[in-house]
């Protein structure tokens, strides 16, 4: 038995399915999750020395690679000054300044501890705002684990079969509509049937919850339009594209402004960190401003601003690290469609930026439905092939794939002839 198989075998007695996060399990994979000890660069090694080349990359964060140095001093330089004060700091100051320098449609912005904590605090912010109770989301998009918006979810959810939760209250869920990814009509048709009752439209500006999903053209635009003449908040989900596709995130690479957007894991560099932010007149309804209360012990936490700080210094200074990583993921991914083709199959990579997907589907994926015909069977095959060659790719099907800035060309010709092996 191998020390990730002893573990495993001890973890499961004492945590749910043996993880903290549905999503680590390989149980979708039919395999048990390899523990990991130590990351470097763009490898992870496991409790018993296999090295893996990472494309998971903690689930976005480390778009620079693992255990980055600038990132890693300072953290440490952080931690000698104490690990948490409970009181205001220069380090938050520091951040906010940071991040609503480089995104335009960001007026303010609140710092929370994960993805969950942004999304759950700016549908509050817009229902304060509005006066409204109803918000729209998309079947297939995740907007982390609060119960208002675990309604035909995607990731893990999507993963288990189970698009709604058990444990949710009937009461906390009435006031979410669910519309269809990229079906504007269905949006239309919501707005139509609750005229002056929707406070939000919550979107993942590309989906990559249920694999990834690209908007079609015109989808994002039609939802800022409806939003405008509805006046309802119009909330970016940026947990994964924010700080991804560029230093603007969806925004910036589609074009477009949302009233309100959330982020997570990768301004925290790998530390816990999620914020939300946006227009001064709703971010002013939040408390101690405002009347719509929200809170957080850990918020703001000095040692991860710092971890933040540093990376998202990196990359505002280094503006040619987006442009290096999208061509070159952009290279990788169509190469790997390439590759589909010749080997004969007409299976689906989707991607936009440094994050995509192989769907085992012939279907063109462009909502859940369709994610839904992907053979699961076959991702777990290719999966543990994969991981047989020292790949560690996300263990479900509707999970995106990352690239990070160090990857080189020759880990990627590496993935990519892996891939085309399993695919012959
Ligand atoms: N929103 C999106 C788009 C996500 O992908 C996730 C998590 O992956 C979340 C929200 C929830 O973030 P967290 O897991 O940090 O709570």
């Amino acid at each position: 038995m191998t020390r990730s198989e002893e573990l495993f075998k001890k973890a499961v007695t004492l945590m749910p399915g043996g993880v903290n996060s549905p999503v680590r399990a390989f149980g979708s994979v039919g395999s048990t999750p390899r523990f990991i000890e130590q990351a470097d660069g763009v490898y992870m090694t496991d409790v018993d020395g296999n090295k893996y080349l990472d494309f998971i990359g903690s689930w976005g964060p480390m778009i620079l690679g693992h255990n980055h140095p600038a990132i890693k001093e300072a953290v440490i330089k952080a931690c000698e000054k104490g690990l948490s004060f409970g009181a205001a700091t220069e380090k938050e100051v520091e951040m906010a300044e940071l991040m609503t320098d480089v995104i335009p449609s960001l007026e303010m912005v609140r710092m929370v501890n994960s993805g969950t904590e942004a999304v759950m605090s700016a549908i509050r912010a817009a229902r304060g705002y509005t006066r409204r109770d109803k918000i729209v989301k998309f079947t297939g998009c995740y907007h982390g684990h609060s119960d208002a918006l675990l309604v035909k979810a995607g990731s893990g959810v999507m993963t288990a079969g189970i698009p709604d939760s058990a444990g949710v209250p009937a009461g906390c869920t009435q006031d979410t509509l669910s519309a269809i990814y990229n079906d504007l009509a269905s949006v239309e048709a919501l707005f139509a049937e609750y005229p002056k009752e929707i406070a939000a439209v919550i979107v993942e500006p590309v989906a990559a919850n249920m694999g990834v999903v690209p908007p079609k053209k015109g989808f994002l635009e039609g939802l800022r339009k409806f939003c405008s003449e509805h006046g309802s908040v119009l909330i970016f989900d940026e947990v994964i594209t924010g700080f991804r596709l560029g230093l603007q995130g969806a925004q910036g690479y589609f074009g477009i402004d949302a009233d309100l957007v959330t982020y997570g894991k990768i301004i925290g560099a790998g530390m816990p960190v999620g914020a939300y932010g946006g227009k001064r007149e709703i971010m002013e309804m939040v408390s101690p401003v405002g009347a719509v209360y929200q809170a957080g012990t850990l918020s703001g936490n000095p040692v991860a601003m710092a971890a933040g700080i540093a990376q998202l210094t990196i990359l505002k200074n280094n503006p040619q690290i987006y442009e290096e990583l999208n061509q070159k993921s952009d290279t990788f991914f169509e190469t790997m469609k390439e590759n589909v083709r010749k080997s004969g199959h007409a299976w689906q990579v989707n991607h936009v930026g440094s994050i995509g997907s192989l769907f085992f589907t012939e279907q063109q994926v462009v909502d859940y439905a369709s994610a839904k015909t992907s053979d699961t069977a076959e991702y777990a095959r290719y999966f543990k092939y994969m991981l047989d060659n020292g790949i560690h790719l996300a263990p479900a099907q509707f999970e995106a794939m990352f690239v990070s800035a160090a990857h080189t060309e020759e880990n990627l010709a590496y993935a990519l002839q892996k891939a085309e092996n399993f695919l012959m």
